[in-house]
């Protein structure tokens, strides 16, 4: 049994989770991720059309960062590898907002932006699509649990390097952050 907590004042925001060159097609890249592309834009596209407030969250590295001891350069500031994928390109009134290692809030201003959306009243609710699904989604998924966020997965429109590292993942959000798993067709009716 999952507590809705804001089901009568739902204010969503979406989180375009590392959908970058290096990602996707490059340093580390994720096959698997190259299918879920066209549902991620269809959540942009519905998140556009119904004023949802939409982030990209980006693996944006220098060299001192502790990922590069786990990963190798990757994403690192100012490279094409860092940029967003063409097919998923920002608008201008889209937030881009840089992050340094998993979660999309640890050390990034994105829980400030958050509180600014929806006419000051901020975000209550973060769905989440991009990679990887037991990685930084997973970790934005705890952080916005720690901070009081509800968290929705669009379980089409996230991935990860292996099928079990998919199903782990999200299994583990639904489990210890009660995170709505859901297809994006049902997600999209929702905004
Ligand atoms: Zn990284």
């Amino acid at each position: 049994m999952k507590p809705h907590v804001y089901d009568k004042d739902r204010r969503y925001a979406l989180l375009i989770v590392d959908m970058l060159y290096d990602f996707v097609y490059g340093k580390i890249k994720c096959d698997r991720s190259v299918s879920m592309i066209p549902r991620t834009a269809q959540l942009l596209d519905a998140a556009h059309d119904a004023g949802v407030p939409v982030f990209y969250v980006n693996d944006s590295h220098v060299r001192k960062d502790f990922e590069m001891y786990r990963w190798g350069e990757h994403a690192m500031r100012g490279s094409r590898g860092a940029r967003v994928i063409g097919e998923l390109r920002p608008r201008k009134r889209d937030s881009q907002v840089p992050k340094q290692t998993y979660s999309s809030f640890y050390g990034t201003r994105l829980e400030k932006e958050l509180k600014r959306t929806h006419d000051g009243k901020g975000s209550n609710t973060l769905v989440l699509t991009g990679l990887h699904a037991d990685c930084c989604v997973r970790h934005t998924c705890a952080d916005g649990f720690f901070r009081g966020y509800e968290t929705l997965v669009a379980e089409d429109a996230v991935e990860s390097f292996t099928e079990l590292a998919y199903r782990t993942g999200l299994q583990y959000v639904k489990y210890w952050y009660l995170t709505d798993v859901l297809p994006t067709k049902k997600i999209v009716r929702l905004f």
